[in-house]
C-alpha cells in the first residue's frame, strides 16, 4: 500500500502571507486533499533576525482566511536544532561530511581565484580529505557535505521533468556553521524526512536547494519525496512579480473585499488548469488537481480577473452566505467598523432584503458595504453635490407632490409601490426619469443606488417618507 501523502507549508515567517506562498498552500492542501493524505505547516524561523511572531501570527492568520487548513500544530524549525545537529553529527561519523578549517582569508582567496579565471564560485575541497591533525587551532570549522564529485544527480521532477545537474558542478556545502548552527539545506532535508513528508510543493526558485537536498538524502539514506517545483507568478505584463502588480499580503486581499472561495478559484488558476474551466468550486478543484496540468511557464497576475471571478461569486453564492462573509469580513475593511456599529438588527433585516438588488453592482465587498450605505445612514442624510443638484433643480417640488402617494400606500411592497408612483406619474404627466432622480436623492444622499423601488421596499414606508420630508423641509 502506497504511504499516506503528506504534503507541507513552511512559510518563512520574516513578512506576511504573500500570493505566491498563498498559492502554494493552496497547492500543497489540493493535492492532498485530492489524495486523502494531510497537509502540515512548518515554520521555518531559524533566521531569528528575521522572523517575528508578528509574521506568524498573520501567516496563520492569512490561511485561515482562506480557509487552508493543517494538520496538527505547526512545527517550529529553530525547535528542531538540536536534531539537525545530531544528523550533521552523524553524517560526519560517517564519513560523508568533513570539518573544514579554512580561514576567511582563504575562503576569499579561493574566490578570488574562481573570478579571476572566469570559473563558477565553489569551494574547492580543501579539507575534503584532510585529516583534522592538520588543524590550526585558531579557527573553529565550519562542517561540510561530502558531496558526490562524480555521476550526476537528478531531480525527478513532477512538474519541470527530470532536471539533472552533474555533480561536479555542486560544491561541498556547508551542514553546519563554525557557531554550530545548522543550515538551511541541511534543516529542510530533516525536517521533511522527519516530518513524513511525501510530497514536495514550492516554487521553482527552490530547484537548485532541490538537487543539493536529494544529495543529502542519498547520503542518509532516505527516500527522496516526490518532488514538483511551480513556475513563479508574474504581473501582467510578464515581469516579476511586484507589489505594483498584487504582491501583497493576503490581507490586503480581505481588506478589499474579496471573498475566500473566490480568492482560492483564484488562485489555484494560477498555474494549473482543468480544460477551459474559470470557475469551479474548491469541491471540484480537489477532485481534479493534480501535477500533470501545472504549467511550466510563469502564471500572470491580473488584478481586473480576480476582481470579476469575485463579483460572479457575489451574485451567485446563496445570499444568508454572502451576508454572513460579508458580515466577517466588515472588520477588516476600511471603514467597515463604522458600519458594523451602524447596523442594528432592523438595518440588517433591511439590507439582507437589499442584497440581491445591491449585488448585482458589486464585485467586491466593499462595493456591497458602499451599496447599502443608504441603509445605515443616519436622518438627516448628508446629500452629495450631484444629489443636491437634483434636489435644488425642481426635485424637492416633485417630492412635495409625490409625498402624499406614497403615504396612502396601504401594502408597502415592491409591486404597490411600482403602481403607485406610476399612476402619480401618468396623472402628473412626468415619466418615471424625472421621478426617481430626487427620490433617490432623498432616500440614499446619492445619484447612483439599486433601483429606486427596491430602495423604497427596502427602508419601509416610515423610514422613506421621513427621508423624503427632510429634503422637502430642508
Ligand atoms: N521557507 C521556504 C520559503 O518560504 C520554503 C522552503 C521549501 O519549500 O522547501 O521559501
Amino acid at each position: 500500500m502506497a504511504a499516506t501523502v503528506v504534503t507541507r507549508f513552511p512559510p518563512s515567517p520574516t513578512g506576511f502571507l504573500h500570493i505566491g506562498g498563498a498559492r502554494t498552500a493552496l497547492f500543497n492542501w489540493l493535492y492532498a486533499k485530492a489524495n486523502g493524505g494531510k497537509m502540515v505547516l512548518r515554520i521555518e524561523d531559524t533566521d531569528r533576525e528575521r522572523s517575528t511572531q508578528a509574521a506568524v501570527d498573520a501567516i496563520l492568520d492569512g490561511m485561515r482566511w482562506l480557509e487552508l487548513d493543517w494538520q496538527g500544530e505547526p512545527v517550529s524549525q529553530a525547535s528542531r536544532i538540536e536534531r539537525h545537529v545530531e544528523v550533521a553529527n552523524q553524517l560526519l561519523v560517517e564519513g560523508k561530511a568533513y570539518r573544514c578549517y579554512c580561514s576567511p582569508e582563504e575562503l576569499q582567496a579561493m574566490r578570488d581565484k574562481a573570478k579571476a579565471e572566469g570559473q563558477p564560485i565553489r569551494y574547492d575541497g580543501t579539507w575534503r580529505d584532510r585529516p583534522d591533525s592538520d588543524a590550526p587551532t585558531d579557527i573553529k570549522p565550519v562542517i561540510r557535505f561530502k558531496a558526490p564529485r562524480e555521476g550526476q544527480t537528478v531531480v525527478d521532477d513532477q512538474v519541470q521533468g527530470p532536471v539533472t545537474v552533474a555533480n561536479k558542478e555542486l560544491d561541498d556545502l556547508i551542514l553546519l556553521r563554525s557557531d554550530g548552527s545548522p543550515t538551511y539545506n541541511l534543516s529542510v532535508v530533516v525536517d521533511d524526512h522527519d516530518m513524513g513528508i511525501t510530497h514536495i510543493l514550492r516554487g521553482v526558485d527552490h530547484l537548485t536547494n532541490a538537487a543539493r537536498q536529494s544529495q543529502i538524502y542519498q547520503a542518509l539514506g532516505w527516500d527522496v519525496p516526490v518532488m514538483a517545483h511551480v513556475p513563479l507568478i508574474h504581473g501582467p505584463d510578464g515581469a516579476k512579480l511586484s507589489k505594483r502588480h498584487g504582491a501583497l499580503g493576503v490581507d490586503a486581499y480581505r481588506a478589499m473585499g474579496y471573498l475566500p472561495a473566490a480568492m482560492r478559484n483564484y488562485l489555484v488558476r494560477l498555474g494549473w488548469s482543468h480544460g477551459d474551466d474559470e470557475i469551479f468550486s474548491t469541491e471540484q478543484a480537489i477532485e481534479w488537481f493534480g501535477f500533470g496540468a501545472i504549467g511550466k511557464s510563469p502564471a500572470r497576475f491580473d488584478f481586473a480577473k480576480l476582481e470579476n471571478l469575485n463579483g460572479h461569486y457575489i451574485r451567485h453564492m446563496a445570499i444568508d452566505d454572502l451576508f454572513e462573509q460579508f458580515i466577517k469580513a466588515l472588520p477588516y475593511l476600511p471603514e467597515g467598523p463604522a458600519f458594523q456599529d451602524a447596523l442594528t438588527s432592523t438595518k440588517k433585516e433591511q439590507m439582507i432584503i437589499a442584497l440581491p438588488a445591491l449585488r448585482e453592482r458589486a464585485k467586491t465587498l466593499i462595493d456591497l458595504m458602499n451599496g447599502a450605505a443608504f441603509i445605515v445612514a443616519d436622518r438627516p442624510l448628508s446629500v452629495n453635490d450631484k444629489a443636491k443638484g437634483v434636489l435644488d433643480g425642481g426635485g424637492r417640488d416633485t417630492l412635495a407632490k409625490l409625498l402624499p402617494t406614497l403615504e396612502a400606500v396601504d401594502h408597502w411592497q415592491f409591486d404597490n409601490l411600482k403602481d403607485a408612483v406610476g399612476q402619480f406619474a401618468e396623472q402628473n404627466d412626468l415619466k418615471l426619469g424625472k421621478i426617481a432622480p430626487p427620490l433617490r436623492a432623498a432616500l440614499t444622499g446619492s445619484n447612483v443606488s439599486p433601483g429606486i423601488f427596491d430602495v423604497l421596499n427596502v427602508l419601509g414606508q416610515q423610514e422613506s417618507v421621513a427621508r423624503i420630508r427632510d429634503q422637502i423641509l430642508s
